[in-house]
């Protein structure tokens, strides 16, 4: 099947006892047994969840994987993979990346005993010298949050396969529409849910697939045990989202193409970041790996103290100034303060998070609205 027909149809059936055509919200704890151990295939809500299973069975098909996991958002699922670690081991992952992973790294698992590497993934042969006999993860995001890089997905995956190194790709950023990571090696692929996938900013969500049946059952064991899981409501609302996602990001990519076209040529912009620009410096490596573009641009405001940037900021009218992605409506974001704000300062700013940086998630309005509205924000 393709894309579109995965996106309404997989791991979706008739309800059985009623045969309605949308998967149902099963509101329920647990389920009847009719001798101990003898049961339909559903024993208790944290491990199993009939609305809960059709979504990830529909993000497993984009993703061409086997088996998916959903979580009550990205975050407990990038929690549970780096449950597969243990004290000592080491990880190597991008020095852009996005802020809450960068503190689950840092504040939480640093202090059981696991290093982390933050390194430029963008000549991945860079990162061999970071290899050791204690890595045991390669984790990275394509494109990066907020400086838009583009990572060789495939050419970090050799050399992850030539070390025997777990190699997981947070793809929240590209959705299964415009990458498939699975395809390029990767592992694991992880999505905050919450972003494209459900696309309408009414959910939390996080998800895992991966096409190897060892890995999906550890990654199942911490899934149940921890129990990080979402409820069938969420599940629903996700895979009502998800039925549109192959037409949401259409639009979000024809949309982002002109804004990134009209605000290089505007004279309050430093540099715009976006990697459909024949000059963004992976660009090549975009074209190969990825169907499209995407909705998601960064720009420097020329000249513009923090002040200056809160003001044109806080200056939208259709735009919202919030943190978030990925939705149908357009967003703003101020990386520094607002969704990097968990990085020190002079960390963040060796990448590129600088006070004068500005993240936008084009939604899928007018075109001419959107336009107009930066026009406006942007006056001097
Ligand atoms: C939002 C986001 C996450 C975290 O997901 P939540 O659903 O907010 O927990 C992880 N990675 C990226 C790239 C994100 O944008």
């Amino acid at each position: 099947m393709k894309f579109a027909t995965k996106a309404i149809h997989a791991g979706q059936h008739p309800d059985p006892t009623t045969g309605a055509v949308m998967t149902p919200i099963y509101q329920t704890s647990t389920y009847w047994q009719q001798s101990p151990g003898e049961h339909k295939g559903y024993e208790y809500s944290r491990g199993t969840n009939p609305t809960r299973k059709a979504l990830e069975e529909c993000i497993a098909a984009l993703e061409n994987a086997k088996y998916g996991l959903a979580f009550s958002s990205g975050m407990a699922a990038t929690d549970t993979v780096l449950r597969l670690l243990k004290p000592g081991d080491e990880v190597i992952t991008g020095n852009d990346l996005y802020g809450g992973s960068y503190r689950i790294f840092t504040k939480v698992f640093e202090k059981f005993g696991i290093k982390f590497h933050f390194v430029d993934f963008t000549r991945p042969e860079t990162i061999r010298s970071y290899l050791n006999d204690r890595t045991k993860l390669i984790w990275i995001e394509t494109p990066t949050n907020p400086t838009m890089q583009i990572v060789d997905i495939e050419a970090v995956g050799l050399i992850a396969k030539e070390a025997g190194v777990l190699y997981v790709v947070d793809n929240t950023f590209a959705s299964p529409y415009l990458q498939n990571p699975i395809d390029l090696g990767a592992d694991i692929v992880m999505h905050s849910v919450t972003k494209y996938i459900a696309g309408h900013s009414d959910v939390v969500m996080g998800a895992l697939v991966t096409n190897n049946e060892e890995l999906y059952k550890q990654l199942f064991f911490y899934y149940n045990a921890c129990g990080g899981t979402p409820g069938p409501q969420d599940s629903f609302l996700a895979l009502r989202g998800i039925k549109t996602l192959h037409l949401r990001m259409k639009a979000h990519c024809e949309n982002g193409r002109q804004i990134a076209q009209f605000l290089r040529n505007h004279p309050r912009i430093e540099k715009v970041y976006w990697p459909g620009f024949e000059d963004h410096p992976n660009h090549e490596v975009a074209k190969k790996q990825m169907r499209d573009f995407g909705g998601m641009i960064s720009i420097a405001l020329k000249d513009a103290s923090l002040q200056d940037t809160f003001k044109v900021a806080s200056s939208f009218k259709v735009f919202s100034l919030a943190e978030s992605l990925g939705g149908v409506e357009s967003l703003i974001n101020h990386p520094a303060t607002m969704t990097h704000g968990s990085i020190p300062k002079e960390i963040r700013e060796k990448v590129g998070v600088v006070d004068n940086l500005i993240r936008i998630s084009v939604g899928v309005e007018d075109i001419e609205d959107l336009l107009k509205d930066l026009e406006q924000a942007l006056k001097l």
